[in-house]
């Protein structure tokens, strides 16, 4: 985005301010607000509905399909990275004191939570019972991901560059240890496992 590469200025405007993690305190509120008032400690959620989509309808937006959603700080809205902000209190989280430090995480982990729920639904088709996760990438979003699938009972295996051989044998994507380099993940991750979305697990 800061490269121009990727994003889109709001109509009218030749900059586009960027920033789409937030936290913040509510500084003051519209006279017609209720159930919000000054010092609130909230996180703004990020993609806005299309207005138009039956998914975006029901409060979906992440999930729009005639792809005329905006998002702030990325895509025909201004993003956070201001000293102030105004906000719908309809795309608002109110966030405990105790976790205002950490809050900021909240939308990376909202990616986290979606995809591995997703993955859950997903395979509701069949009796799948998995122990143990692979998450490709141990940055911020990958340790998030770990923390999500261990509270759900699963082991994790984060594998290191060069310590894991990705392939592919036919036309399924698979993931083994790498003998070589002596990975030695617990014995159940050793199985193979297919990859259907960022984590994966057997
Ligand atoms: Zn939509």
């Amino acid at each position: 985005i800061a490269d121009g590469l990727f994003g889109e200025a709001p109509a009218g405007d030749r900059h586009l301010i960027i920033g789409h993690e937030n936290v913040g305190v509510i500084e003051d509120v519209g006279r017609r607000v209720r159930g919000w008032r000054r010092g609130q400690i909230v996180v703004a959620t990020v993609r806005r509905p299309c207005g138009r989509c039956f998914n975006c309808g029901r409060g979906e937006n992440d999930m729009c399909t005639s792809g005329l959603f905006s998002e702030r700080g990325i895509r025909r809205r201004h993003g956070y990275m201001a000293q102030y902000y105004a906000e719908s209190p309809a795309f608002l989280h109110r966030i405990p004191k105790a976790l205002a430090n950490v809050a900021v995480l909240l939308e990376p982990l909202s990616i986290v939570e979606k995809g591995i729920d997703h993955s859950f639904r997903l395979q509701r088709r069949f009796l799948w019972k998995p122990r143990t996760a692979v998450v490709l990438g141990a940055g911020p979003i990958g340790l998030l991901a770990a923390a999500v699938l261990r509270i759900r009972g699963r082991s994790t295996c984060p594998p290191r560059i060069g310590r894991w051989r990705i392939f592919r044998r036919r036309s399924i994507r698979s993931i083994l240890p790498s003998k070589r380099r002596g990975c030695r993940p617990s014995r159940s991750a050793r199985c193979r496992f297919s990859v259907r979305t960022a984590c994966c697990a057997c």
